[in-house]
């Protein structure tokens, strides 16, 4: 076990955690960057090497590096210990390869992301249906998919780089679905006029499938087969169908990955955590910023992390242009929440025997009858398996409305010695504050 002091402990080495280290480092603060995955990065930049990314990101990939902050990758945080009102907050985390951090702060900035949401339906925990993220791993992992038939259904711009790349590798994209309606994607593109980078790199996805039809308003209802993927039902307001394919991606949007703020009692709103205009949360001391806070793209997470690195390092006011580009980004995220609103029918394509919980194996019919999802984990285990309910609970949510349950710790799957580490630090944080919880 080791224990350091830091002056900014930043969860997270996406885009808005790397711009948040950046800011904080270059004011001379001392900052500790934990993350669990391999590289940094975060969802979008970490599994490729340096040399392959954009401009952009390079650029803050380089400056992190030439930054003093202590950047430890294969870190999971499982446990953060809030005490008394200066701040004073302890983070626990266990290194995937043996041993156990906790490093106290004044000042945690929370940059956990946000994850996959998937949407049940008859077949979807069939071999061959995938998530887009579950995809794009394995197109970078090196997977071949020439000349497999792909259906690509869900919504937003984020499946547009997953049909163009298994364009590129060779398979073929049968249809991409998108279940928002002509008008509401026709809008949305017309509103982005005012952010030409961004339609420019649309145009240029849709180039790359040009063959396949990008049908709107259209889902899948259900995929069939036996022992693997065979073929999916399609639908759409006039007329359903069928399409053989060997491939089913979904990408039904994000979920803001909140588990750890709302552990330490940081205010949410719809679902992601609340913040103000200096990316502070409720709780004194700490700060969240990228899509923790809300869906909005990379652009928008680094401007956050920024803003939130220079404020954990007591900058006075905010930087006004990057205020301004802020609440341009925001903007644009609220129209794109709005064009793809998941539809009323999504809703309702999961029967009685659809696997809602895949971890622990519980149907739609075990847990319909329930009031919420704490009486549906309790009695049915829907949520008590490995994910711990990042699959199922946004599932849960869009199906009947329940809101998720409490967030314990450990916050990740855990050794028994880092259990009994975080008990450790967290009586050695009670016993100087006698206020302190946790
Ligand atoms: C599956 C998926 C696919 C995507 N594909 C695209 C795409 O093709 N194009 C595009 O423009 N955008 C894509 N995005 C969106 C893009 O990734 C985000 O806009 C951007 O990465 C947000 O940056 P962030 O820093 O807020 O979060 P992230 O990049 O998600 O970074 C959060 C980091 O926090 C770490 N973390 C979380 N919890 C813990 C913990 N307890 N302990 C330690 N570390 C933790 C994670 O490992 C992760 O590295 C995708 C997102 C997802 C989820």
């Amino acid at each position: 076990m080791s224990t350091v002091a830091a002056d900014v402990v930043v969860v997270g080495a996406g885009p808005a955690g790397i711009a948040a280290a950046v800011r904080a480092t270059e004011a001379k603060r001392r900052v500790v960057v934990l993350d669990e995955a391999p590289n940094v990065g975060g969802q979008i930049w970490r599994h490729r090497s340096v040399g392959t990314l954009g401009a952009d990101a390079r650029t803050w990939i380089d400056r992190l590096s030439r930054t003093n902050a202590e950047v430890r990758r294969g870190v999971a945080v499982v446990d953060v210990i809030v005490g008394g009102e200066a701040g004073d907050i302890t983070v626990v985390a266990e290194r995937h390869l043996g041993g156990v951090d906790v490093i106290r702060t004044p000042a945690l900035i929370i940059a956990t992301g946000a994850r996959e949401r998937f949407v049940p339906f008859p077949g979807w925990t069939l071999p061959g249906v995938t998530g887009i993220g579950g995809a794009q791993a394995l197109l970078k992992q090196g997977a071949t998919f020439r000349g497999k038939r792909v259906v690509i259904a869900g919504t937003g711009p984020l499946i547009l780089p997953v049909a163009a790349s298994l364009t590129d590798a060779g398979a073929r994209v049968v249809v991409v679905a998108e279940q928002a309606p002509f008008q509401a994607v026709r809008d949305f593109a017309l509103s982005l006029l005012t952010h030409p980078e961004t339609l420019l790199q649309a145009a240029i996805y849709r180039l790359a499938f040009l063959r396949t039809p990008y049908a709107m308003g259209t889902w899948v209802t259900s995929a069939s087969g036996t022992d693997q993927l065979a073929g999916v039902a399609v639908a759409n307001a006039r007329t359903a169908w069928s399409l053989p394919c060997d491939l089913l991606c979904t990408g039904y949007g994000l979920v803001p990955n909140v588990d750890m703020a709302r552990f330490v009692g940081c205010t949410t709103a719809d679902g992601a955590v609340a913040v103000d205009e200096r990316q502070a949360t409720s709780v004194p001391g700490i700060f969240a910023a990228g899509e923790v806070t809300g869906i909005g793209g990379v652009g928008l997470a680094v401007a956050e992390g920024e803003i939130a690195g220079a404020a954990t390092a007591g900058a006075a006011r905010i930087d006004p242009s990057l205020a301004r580009r802020r609440q341009a980004l925001r903007v644009v995220a609220r129209r794109m929440e709005r064009a793809f609103a998941l539809r009323q029918e999504l809703r309702s394509l999961a029967r009685d025997d659809t696997v809602i919980c895949r971890c622990e194996d519980v149907g739609r019919a075990a847990i319909a009858s329930f009031a919420d999802s704490r009486q549906a984990k309790l009695y049915a285990r829907a949520g008590m398996g490995a994910c711990q309910g990042r699959v199922c609970g946004p599932a849960l949510e869009l199906l009947f409305g329940w809101q998720p349950g409490t967030v314990r710790s450990p916050l990740e799957p855990a050794r028994l010695s880092t259990l009994s580490t975080a008990a450790l630090a967290g009586a050695a944080s009670s016993a100087a504050d006698p206020s302190a919880g946790s």
